[in-house]
C-alpha cells in the first residue's frame, strides 16, 4: 500500500508515500486505500483525529493522468462513476463522522503539506478540516488542471467557490494560478504556514485542540461568499466571468466553459448536488477529444520527451562547463538559463565589453525575479558568479559543450567554429542555416550539432535539437542531457531548411500577409486566427518577431530557391512596409500601431475590406501550418509525431486545444482534412502523399 498508518499521541498519522515514484500521484486504488485508513481512524476509540501527510518532500503532484486516460476508455458512465467514487471518499473525510442532524461529533482531519500540492493533491486537502503547509519556498500549491484542458473535478471547483466565492476563486480555477505556501495563506487557499520542522507537531496539536470542524457549507445558514448567482453582487460576477472566459478562450477550450457552468449551476443547489453537477461537467470535458489530446501532448508526451524518449544509448553526458560564444540576445539568454541551472559558463564575445553586457542581461533577469520575490540576493550572487564573461577564446579550454550564438552569417560561424572547437561537443544556435553545411568548418562533424533555442530564452521552453548528416549519437545525447539540465523540453529533428518549428510558422505568417495583399480585411485575418485558438494572429506575430527579420529570411530563401520561390506576393506587402520603417513592435509601428510599446489597433494604412467567409480564412491559416508539419514528417525531418505536436504548441503556440497538428488531424480525420485542402487554391495546399494515404485508408497518425 502507498499509505502508512500509525497512531501517535492519540492522533492517527496517515503518510502517503508512493513506492514506485518520486512524487505522489493519485489512482483509484490509492483512493480506496485512503478511504479504508480514514475509516479505521474514525472508528478507533483511541484516535482523536487524523493527520494526512506525505513521506516525500512534496505532498502530491496530482492525479495519475494515465488513470484518467484508462477511465476514458470505459466511456462516460465509467468516468462518471469513478468521479462519484472520489467524491464519496472525500465527502467521508469532510463529514468525518459528524452527525448530519445535530452537526455534533466527528473527528478533525488535517492535511499537513510538506511541499507541493497540485491538482487532486490539493483537492484532497480542501476536503480536510484544516490545511497546514510547511514554509517551503519551492512548494507550489494550486489547481493547474485547466492548463491540460480539464478542470478540478474531484470537488476542487465546488469547494473553492464555496470557500472563497466565485470572484476570488477565479484565478485559481480558470487560470490555474499556483502559489507559494505564504501566498496561498494570504489568498485564503490554506489556513496556516509553519516552519517545516514544526509541521507534524502543529498538525497534531490542532487535532487535539477540539476544533470546530463543520464546514461552512454544511452548517446552517451558509451564504456563498461574494453572493450566489441570483444575488445582486453574485449576478455581476457570473455575467462578467462568462464574458471574460469567452474573451480569453474564444470559445475553443471546452474546459473553461464547463468549469464555469459547474460553478454557476453548483452555486444554485445544495453541496452534494453541486458535486454531482461538477462530476457531470467533468465527464463531458473528459469525453471531449480536445482534453485527451491536450493531456497526451502537454503532459504524457512532453514528459516522455523530457525524460529522454528519443535519446540514443550513451553514457551520462551532463554538461560540466559550458562555453557560449556570442553574448547577444540569444547567447546571453542561454548563459543565464545554464548558470541558473547550476552550470559553470564561459561567455565569449568579440570584446570584453560585449561579453560583460551579456552577463548584465542575466543580472537584469535576476533583478526582475528579486522584485517579484522569486529570487534571493544569495541566489542572484550565486548564479552571476557562475558566468565568466571574456573576449579570450583560451578561456573555453575545458568546456565539454560549446554553443555558438554569433551573427547569422556562415562565414562568421565558420571562423568561430575553427577557433573554438575543442575536445567537446560544438553546437550552433542558428535558426536558418543548414547544420550539415555549417559542420564543414568543424574538424569533427560527428561532434557538431544544432541546438536551437527560441526567443526569449528565459521564457520559451522548447529546444529544437538538429542533427546534421554526420552528427553522432554522443552529440545528440549531450544536447539532450543539457536540455534536461536546464529543465526545458527537447525535440530532435533532422536537418532541412528551417528545421521544424520555423518551417511551419513562416507559412502561417506569410498566409496572413498574403491575404492582406489580396485585400482581405486585416481584422478578419487576425480574428479568424484567434477564433481557432492561435494565441497571436499572423500579423501581430510578425510585428513581435520584426519585419526586418522577415525581410532577411525572405531574401535568403529567395536566393536559395531561385525561380521556385513561392512568396513574391508576400514580399510585395512586406518589403514596402519595412522600407517605410514599419518594422514591428520594437520600431513602434508595423501591421499595428503602437504607443509607448503598447499595441493600439491595426494600422489604418492597410487597405482591404474584402470579407471572404470566416471558415475559408481559418482553413487557410491552419492548413498551411498543418500541411507543412505533415511534409516535415514525410520528408523525415520529424521522426516522431509526439515531437511534432509538442514542438508545435511549445515552439510557436499552435492552437493548444488541438493537442498539436497531428492530434488535430486525427480529431477531424485525414479524409476531411484532405477535402478541405482540395478546396483551397495554391500549391501550398497540395495534399502530401502521406496524408492522402491516410485519407484513403482511414488510418490515424497516433
Ligand atoms: P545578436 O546580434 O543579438 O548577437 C550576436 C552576438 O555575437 C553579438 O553580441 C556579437 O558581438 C557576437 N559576435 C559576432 N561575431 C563574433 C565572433 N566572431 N566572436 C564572438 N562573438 C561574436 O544575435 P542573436 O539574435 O542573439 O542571434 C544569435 C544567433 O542565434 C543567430 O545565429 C540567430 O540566427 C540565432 N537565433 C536567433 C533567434 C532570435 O529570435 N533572435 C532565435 C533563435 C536563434
Amino acid at each position: 500500500m502507498d499509505f502508512s498508518y500509525a497512531v501517535e499521541d492519540g492522533v492517527a498519522v496517515i503518510t502517503w508515500d508512493l513506492q514506485a515514484k518520486s512524487m505522489n500521484v493519485m489512482s483509484m486504488q490509492g483512493f480506496a486505500d485512503l478511504d479504508g485508513l480514514v475509516a479505521r481512524g474514525l472508528s478507533d476509540p483511541d484516535v482523536k483525529g487524523i493527520v494526512l501527510t506525505s513521506g516525500k518532500k512534496d505532498f502530491a503532484g496530482g492525479m495519475d493522468l494515465n488513470v484518467l486516460a484508462k477511465m476514458k476508455e470505459g466511456g462516460a458512465e465509467t468516468i462518471f462513476a469513478g468521479v462519484m467514487d472520489m467524491h464519496g471518499v472525500l465527502r467521508r473525510i469532510e463529514r468525518a463522522g459528524i452527525d448530519p442532524k445535530t452537526l455534533k461529533g466527528g473527528k478533525p482531519i488535517v492535511a499537513a503539506l510538506p511541499g507541493t500540492a497540485l491538482g487532486i493533491g490539493f483537492e484532497i486537502p480542501l476536503a480536510c478540516h484544516r490545511i497546514i503547509a510547511a514554509d517551503n519556498p519551492k512548494a507550489k500549491i494550486g489547481l493547474p488542471e485547466i492548463l491540460l484542458g480539464i478542470f478540478p473535478g474531484a470537488g476542487g471547483t465546488t469547494r473553492l467557490v464555496r470557500k472563497m466565492g466565485a470572484m476570488m476563486a477565479a484565478p485559481f480555477l480558470l487560470e490555474g494560478k499556483l502559489s507559494s505556501p505564504k501566498d496561498a495563506k494570504a489568498a485564503g487557499l490554506i489556513d496556516e504556514v509553519v516552519p517545516p520542522e514544526d509541521l507534524l507537531a502543529r498538525a497534531k496539536e490542532w487535532v487535539l485542540s477540539e476544533p470546530d470542524i463543520v464546514k461552512p457549507w454544511d452548517a446552517k445558514g451558509y451564504k456563498m461568499p461574494g453572493g450566489a448567482p441570483y444575488h445582486p453582487a453574485g449576478f455581476m460576477t457570473y455575467v462578467g466571468a462568462s464574458a471574460m472566459v469567452n474573451g480569453k478562450t474564444q470559445g475553443v477550450y471546452p474546459a473553461a466553459k464547463a468549469l464555469l457552468s459547474a460553478a454557476y449551476e453548483g452555486a444554485l443547489v445544495p453541496f452534494d448536488t453541486a458535486l454531482k453537477i461538477e462530476a457531470r461537467w467533468f465527464t463531458s470535458v473528459l469525453m471531449n477529444p480536445s482534453s485527451s489530446a491536450m493531456i497526451r501532448t502537454l503532459f504524457i508526451n512532453k514528459e516522455a520527451l523530457e525524460k529522454g524518449a528519443n535519446r540514443p544509448e550513451a553514457p551520462d553526458q551532463k554538461v560540466q562547463r559550458l562555453g557560449v560564444i556570442g553574448a547577444g540576445m540569444m547567447g546571453a539568454g542561454i548563459a543565464y538559463v545554464a548558470a541558473n541551472a547550476g552550470i559553470e559558463v564561459v561567455l565569449v564575445d568579440s570584446t570584453a565589453e560585449a561579453a560583460e553586457r551579456g552577463r548584465a542581461h542575466a543580472e537584469g533577469v535576476l533583478d526582475k525575479g528579486m522584485k517579484r520575490g522569486k529570487v534571493t540576493a544569495d541566489k542572484k550572487a550565486e548564479v552571476l558568479a557562475r558566468i565568466t564573461p571574456t573576449a579570450d577564446y583560451a578561456a573555453l579550454e575545458g568546456c565539454d559543450l560549446i554553443v555558438e550564438a554569433v551573427f547569422e552569417d556562415p562565414k562568421v560561424k565558420a571562423e568561430v567554429t575553427k577557433k573554438a572547437e575543442g575536445a567537446g561537443i560544438f553546437a550552433t544556435n542558428t535558426s536558418t542555416l543548414p547544420i550539415t553545411e555549417l559542420a564543414k568548418a568543424a574538424n569533427n562533424a560527428d561532434r557538431y550539432i544544432g541546438i536551437h533555442f527560441f526567443s526569449p530564452v528565459e521564457k520559451m521552453n522548447l529546444v529544437e535539437i538538429i542533427k546534421g548528416r554526420q552528427t553522432g549519437d554522443i552529440a545528440v545525447a549531450k544536447a539532450l542531457d543539457f536540455v534536461r539540465q536546464i529543465r526545458k523540453t527537447p525535440i530532435v529533428v533532422n536537418d532541412a531548411r528551417f528545421f521544424y518549428a520555423n518551417r511551419c510558422i513562416i507559412p502561417y505568417i506569410n498566409e496572413g500577409i498574403r491575404m492582406v495583399g489580396e485585400g482581405v480585411s486585416p481584422a478578419l485575418i487576425e480574428n479568424a486566427a484567434k477564433l481557432m485558438g492561435m494565441p497571436l494572429g499572423p500579423l501581430q506575430l510578425v510585428d513581435e518577431i520584426s519585419l526586418e527579420l522577415g525581410v532577411k529570411i525572405a531574401k535568403a530563401t529567395k536566393a536559395a530557391m531561385g525561380d521556385a520561390y513561392p512568396d513574391d506576393a508576400v514580399d510585395a506587402i512586406l518589403f514596402p512596409m519595412a522600407e517605410k520603417g514599419r518594422l514591428g513592435k520594437k520600431a513602434g509601428a508595423g501591421f499595428y500601431d503602437y504607443a509607448d510599446g503598447k499595441r493600439l489597433g491595426l494600422w489604418s494604412g492597410l487597405e482591404g475590406d474584402a470579407r471572404p467567409d470566416l471558415e475559408t480564412v481559418q482553413h487557410r491559416l491552419m492548413m498551411v501550418q498543418v500541411l507543412e508539419a505533415v511534409r516535415a514528417l514525410q520528408d523525415g525531418v520529424l521522426t516522431d509525431i509526439r515531437e511534432g505536436d509538442v514542438g508545435a504548441i511549445l515552439g510557436w503556440g499552435f492552437a493548444p486545444w488541438t493537442g498539436g497538428p497531428f492530434s488535430w488531424l486525427d480529431m477531424m480525420g485525414a479524409a476531411r482534412a484532405a477535402e478541405i485542402c482540395d478546396g483551397l487554391e495554391g500549391d501550398r495546399f497540395a495534399v502530401p502523399a502521406l496524408l492522402r494515404e491516410k485519407a484513403a485508408s482511414g488510418a490515424t497518425f497516433y
